[in-house]
């Protein structure tokens, strides 16, 4: 099951730099998805150590207030602790939650039944931060534990996310000056 699912990969109305970053990843998706296949054969400390320093350095430069693609491109998966949540918010039902926003998957995941987000507001703040779904609070998942298990996601997510797009351009880039090849 993914953490996160891509409904369109096609980016809207990010800021020009981030825009060129995540052209620059689809450019390279090819060498980039090769990348991190060979990264797998690394050891899982090595790769999450090295995932981790990115994912700091990436976001001290991107404001996710000047992209908001994930949001307006992709849905999360609900899980049900996060449509008690959020119909607690809206003061209704989950199965009314559920009826207004969401859509079964083939994979038999709740999912958004359209994008943008509903809860994007207009300034690209979400509506729901404090209750968001879970996998939104951890989106882009790159300093989580155990990168090693989630390398093809993070390939798909970097087609999406100009801060995984950084990342993984950036590692690809070091990789000859490291221990990874
Ligand atoms: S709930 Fe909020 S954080 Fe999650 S996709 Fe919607 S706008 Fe983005
Ligand atoms: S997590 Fe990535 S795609 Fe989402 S708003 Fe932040 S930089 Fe943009």
């Amino acid at each position: 099951m993914e953490i996160y699912q891509p409904i369109f990969t096609t980016f809207v109305l990010v800021e020009e730099k981030l825009i060129q970053i995540l052209e620059k990843s689809k450019h390279n998706e090819k060498e980039n998805a090769a990348f991190l296949k060979r990264l797998k054969k690394q050891s899982k400390q090595n790769i999450d150590q090295s995932f981790h320093q990115e994912h700091d350095a990436v976001f001290d430069r991107i404001d996710c207030l000047d992209c908001g693609n994930c949001c307006s491109t992709t849905s999360p998966i609900f899980t049900d602790q996060d449509t008690k949540r959020l119909s607690k918010l809206f003061r209704v039902k989950p199965v009314q939650f559920i009826a207004e926003y969401l859509r079964t998957d083939l994979d038999g995941d709740r999912v958004l039944k359209s994008t943008p987000c509903p809860f994007l507001m207009d300034d690209k703040k979400c509506f729901v931060y404090d209750v968001r779904p879970q996998a939104c609070s951890e989106y882009p998942h790159t300093n989580r534990k155990n990168m090693y298990q989630i390398l093809d996601l993070t390939q798909k997510n970097s087609l999406v996310c100009p801060a995984v797009a950084d990342i993984v351009e950036h590692l690809r880039e070091i990789a000859p000056k490291k221990t990874f090849r």
